[in-house]
């Protein structure tokens, strides 16, 4: 983990370039979600729980309502004790966090797994026809040292796709 913190790290800028090579190339977006995917199947994401310790939660009334159910209390008691307001979203709810990453985090573990948030369950985004976050090419730079799926799939769509390396 820690490799792959100091690679994706000092990778970051090459990472961008890669971004534009593909975008001049007309990348179809296609060959990394496969590639993801075959490197999530090797990662034991409880290893790691970076997404945990470092994603800003956006969750819906659903999510919520989930929550609730899952541990057995009223709606309005889950967004009181576990969520606070978005700034950037005027009216719209996140998960609380501390500097040890989600409130709902126990060592790397989710205590709320089964009804976690969409967000959660999503992450990384890597399924085919989900464009956010880790799915978001604009985004991989930012994760690929946090994420060793993103890491990992990265460095093989570059060689897959013949990006030289400078250096
Ligand atoms: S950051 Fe990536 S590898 Fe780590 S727990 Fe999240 S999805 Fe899994
Ligand atoms: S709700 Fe669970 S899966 Fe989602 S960020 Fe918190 S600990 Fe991670």
């Amino acid at each position: 983990m820690a490799e792959v913190f100091r690679l994706g790290t000092a990778r970051a800028k090459e990472n961008l370039d890669f971004r534009r090579y593909l975008s001049a190339r007309h990348d179809s977006g296609r060959m990394f979600p496969i590639l993801a995917t075959r490197v999530q199947q090797q990662i034991d994401c409880t290893a790691c729980a970076n997404c945990c310790r470092h994603s800003i939660v956006a969750v819906s009334s659903t999510d919520i309502g989930q929550i609730a159910s899952s541990l057995n209390i009223a709606a309005g008691t889950v967004i009181q004790l576990y969520t606070d307001p978005d700034r950037e979203r005027p009216g719209s709810r996140i998960l609380r966090t501390s500097r040890d990453g989600c409130v709902f985090l126990d060592d790397n573990l989710c205590v709320i797994y089964e009804a976690r948030p969409k967000a959660c369950r999503d992450f990384p985004h890597i399924g085919a026809r989900i464009r956010s976050l880790g799915g978001r090419p604009s985004a991989h730079a930012r994760w690929a040292p946090l994420c060793p799926i993103i890491y990992n799939a990265l460095e093989m769509h570059k060689q897959l796709a013949g990006f030289q390396r400078r250096s």
